[in-house]
């Protein structure tokens, strides 16, 4: 056995592995605190028709505010709250946060915005996910038809009976679904025709090589022909050149969303910035 012969190793996987289960308990413990407190804030990033060059809607990405209130982004965190089950009460709060948001932004007189929410694979396994989406339209009044859920293919992979069953009872209440970061898993593509998503979201890694790398904008240009050709629409993520954006359009593709219109912004921004776009086009 490895143990016998080199106790030195086994010992410093040993020692190794208690300080990433003591990291991980720790950041658990002060996220479920987070929790406790509401130190979460969504900030929104636009999602623009490339053709009529408007905003029609907003992702909502979550940030922890930390006890020094540094905004820590969700790369950090997620997969802890994942692991620890506290993602089915944080994404409770976040899609609950979204449409009191979106409905505020109905009520000051916006034109009509999407609003996107993401989803962890969890909320769809055992998060009453049905029930809280219900819930929430209800109690915040925002319209079913302008929330979007974005679904990652692993959520499409797990038990697809429960799945299909979900997300049939989703499209059934007027929520949108779209597929985040498509082109990413290791999904079959039978599933597409099969499932009822409305969207396809390119992700970035395709777009950043953008007339740059043949092969990426070969897939590009296959990804918008495929979603067309099953009726869904098409959305360019991580899009910060004219460049990217002149060919996504030459392509065809519906939408796109990225730093070249705008950083994901705190909500106290977007009334000012639909404003300003709506003057300079
Ligand atoms: P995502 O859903 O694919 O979101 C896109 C990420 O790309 C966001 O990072 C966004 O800020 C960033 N981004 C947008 N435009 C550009 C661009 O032009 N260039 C580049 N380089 N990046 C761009 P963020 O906010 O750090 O979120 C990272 C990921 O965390 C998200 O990826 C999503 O998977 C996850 N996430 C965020 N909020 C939530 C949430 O409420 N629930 C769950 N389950 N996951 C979330
Ligand atoms: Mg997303
Ligand atoms: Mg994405
Ligand atoms: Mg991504």
């Amino acid at each position: 056995h490895a143990k016998d012969s080199a106790p030195g190793v086994s010992r410093f996987f040993e020692s190794r592995m208690s300080r990433d289960a003591l990291a991980l308990m720790q950041i658990q413990s002060r996220l479920r605190q987070a929790l406790a407190q509401e130190k979460f804030i969504l900030h929104f990033q636009p999602q623009i028709d490339v053709i009529a060059n408007k905003v029609v809607g907003f992702e909502a990405l979550v940030r922890w505010i930390d006890e020094n209130g540094e905004l820590v982004p969700p790369g950090s965190f997620i997969a802890a709250a994942e692991e620890s089950g506290l993602i089915v009460p944080l994404g409770k709060w976040v899609l609950g946060e979204a449409c009191r948001q979106g409905r505020e932004w109905l009520d000051a007189g916006l034109p009509q915005f999407s609003v996107a929410v993401n989803m962890s694979a969890q909320q769809f396994k055992h998060g009453g996910i049905l029930e809280t989406v219900a819930e929430v339209l209800t109690s915040t009044g925002f319209p079913a038809g302008l929330l979007e859920l974005e679904l990652t293919e692993s959520i499409l992979l797990q038990d697809t009976e429960l799945v299909m069953q979900t997300l049939g009872e989703l499209k059934l209440m007027g929520v949108k679904l779209s597929i985040d970061d498509f082109g990413t898993g290791y999904s079959s593509l039978s599933y597409l025709k099969r499932l009822a998503v409305d969207k396809l979201k390119i992700d970035q890694s395709f777009v950043r090589d953008l007339g740059e790398s043949a092969d990426d904008s070969a897939i590009v240009r296959a990804i918008i022909q495929l979603g067309h050709t099953l009726q869904l629409s098409v959305i360019a993520e991580g899009v910060e050149t004219d460049r990217q954006l002149a060919f996504l359009r030459s392509f065809g593709c519906n939408q796109a969303q990225g730093y070249l219109f705008s950083r994901p912004l705190p909500a106290e921004d977007i009334p000012d910035y639909v404003l300003q776009r709506a003057s300079v086009s």
